[in-house]
């Protein structure tokens, strides 16, 4: 790659991660089908090795929002862009996100979705940039804590580049 970027986490420490979230979810919903959600675009690379991790037999759907309107900066703004194809009402259902920053897209999906009555709710996010975090938001299951730098790779982009990289890193400044 031409850009310089700064490995946050490696592929190693990304694969090992998400098998221990496998082993806490399969353990959380054992004897249980939970519908996992994946957020696209952006979760698809982590909910497919997420997904084959699990000892348990999910079932997967899909949501797509737009909540960026411009570049690095959440505007609280939320569009369903792609609706889930089937009913949640009394399923365990299982958010899966990329990244929490300001909480706001989150909090958005968990009010269209609680609304939906599952049974049980629950977040998963492979990335929680905690300190900008805007909204009181409960993550169930998270993958890595990072510090407030934008990112990409691992599914994560850039004005819908960089989501190929097999790790995650931080864009030089330039590149923003
Ligand atoms: P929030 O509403 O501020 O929590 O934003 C969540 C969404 O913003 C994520 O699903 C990502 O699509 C995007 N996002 C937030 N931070 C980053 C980042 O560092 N790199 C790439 N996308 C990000």
């Amino acid at each position: 790659m031409r850009n310089a970027v700064k490995v946050l986490l490696t592929e190693e420490q990304i694969q090992k991660r998400v098998k221990d979230l496998a082993i806490d979810i399969s353990r959380d919903y054992e004897g249980k089908s939970p519908i996992l959600i994946g957020i696209l675009r952006g979760s698809f690379v982590f909910l497919s090795d997420l997904i084959r991790q699990l000892s348990i037999s999910p079932e997967i759907d899909f949501m797509s929002v737009s909540s960026y309107n411009n570049l690095t900066k959440s505007t609280g703004v939320v569009r369903i862009l792609k609706d889930l194809e089937r009913d949640i009402s009394d399923e365990n259902v299982v958010i899966i996100e990329d990244i929490v920053d300001s909480g706001l897209t989150l909090a958005y999906i968990c009010r269209v979705l609680q609304a939906r009555l599952p049974r049980s709710l629950k977040i998963c996010a492979l990335l929680d940039k905690r300190e900008r975090r805007e909204i009181d938001i409960k993550v169930d299951y998270v993958g890595f804590v990072i510090p407030n730098e934008f990112v990409v790779g691992y599914g994560l982009d850039l004005a819908q580049k960089y989501r190929n990289l097999p790790y995650v890193a931080v864009l030089d400044e330039s590149e923003i």
